[in-house]
């Protein structure tokens, strides 16, 4: 249903990932849009902006004011959490996104949450640019948070394999680290909202590359049930891959919305969801935004725009040397979408 009247940014944004009225199809992302050129316009580069508040909000503004995009959502990495929990991490450059360099944890007995641990570097400096960003633009664009999931925090606190192995065997220690791990999630959520969020992501790389569907409903779905009530904002999950087998999971989960890959078909995906929830993002990053023209951009935001995606934009954490101009293309098409 469109509206007459034009939306401002937040109301349209808010508004798609509710799955509501709209003036018209919103652009977003729930991850990570920053690039070169817009660390070069901003003066704002990486790593610096990992850690200053200030440097991050400036950064993260240019998706809206560079871009056009209807919401600005600062959290770029998926380090801030496991670095405050004593991960080492190598934190990359101005054209590489910071990646954890150890697994600490053996056992879910040493989960241990430090006390200071909103104050600890990464997460501050996310709660600073949330808050400087809900100062300047919270009237008009959407502040859309990131936090990382229990799935997620235990690849990087305990190993990818390690994790992986023991869903099959020690289910028990897998439930146990999914446990402890999902009052991070929840500690973090709060803070990013109280610091002025109006939305949030939820990161928990379940992909389809590694897990199966059936390991998505019987280990995680009741956590994500859990978290989605516990947190309260509306929320949007983001998985990497292909999905499409765990969107019907994913729909009982009590996420407003789904931020999901280019391998699932647009169409396929808006069939599976049958309403229940949004969809945001689905636009290539390596094929489409990174190496294509303006004209595939448009051809693929087209595709998501007329197969329902509620709010088209990239589908993962765009590579920093991703062109502005392809990036700018969605916005370009969604509004001549609406003119149709
Ligand atoms: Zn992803």
């Amino acid at each position: 249903m469109r509206t007459l009247y034009e939306m401002t940014p937040k109301r349209r944004f808010v508004s798609g990932m509710l799955g509501g009225r709209v003036d018209r199809v919103p652009v977003g992302s729930a991850t990570s849009v920053a690039t070169v050129e817009q660390e070069e316009i901003t003066s704002s580069y990486f790593p610096d902006a990992h850690l200053d508040g200030i440097k991050m909000a400036r950064l993260a503004a240019g998706a809206y004011e560079i871009l056009g995009y209807d919401c600005i959502m600062p959290v770029f990495s998926v380090v801030a959490e496991s670095a405050a929990l004593g991960c080492e991490i190598d934190w990359g450059d101005k054209e590489n996104m910071p990646i954890n360099r150890s697994s600490p944890w053996e056992d879910p007995d040493e989960v241990v949450m430090p006390d200071d641990f909103l104050d600890k570097p990464t997460i501050k400096a996310c709660l600073d640019a949330i808050s400087i960003l809900r100062n300047t633009y919270g009237d008009q664009v959407a502040i859309m948070g990131k936090v990382m999931g229990p799935w997620t925090l235990a690849y990087h606190m305990h190993g990818v394999q390690e994790f992986l192995m023991e869903t099959i065997s020690n289910p028990e220690k897998v439930r146990s680290f999914l446990s402890k791990l999902k009052k991070v999630t929840i500690l973090f959520g709060k803070a990013q909202i109280k610091a002025g969020a109006d939305v949030l992501c939820l990161a928990d790389h379940a992909t389809g590359d590694l897990v199966s569907s059936e390991t998505y409903r019987d280990f995680l779905l009741p956590f994500h049930k859990e978290l989605t009530k516990e947190i309260g904002c509306p929320m949007t999950l983001h998985i990497c891959g292909n999905t499409l087998d765990r969107i019907k999971y994913i729909c009982e989960s009590g996420f407003d919305c789904f931020h999901f890959e280019s391998k699932v078909d647009a169409k396929k995906a808006v069939k599976e969801v049958d309403g229940r929830i949004s969809l945001m993002g689905n636009i290539n990053n390596p094929e489409i935004l990174l190496g294509g023209s303006p004209e595939k951009v448009a051809e693929k935001t087209c595709y998501a725009i007329k197969a329902g995606v509620q709010i088209v934009g990239p589908e993962c954490a765009i590579p920093l040397v991703t062109p502005i101009e392809n990036l700018k293309e969605i916005v370009r098409v969604a509004k001549e979408e609406n003119k149709k």
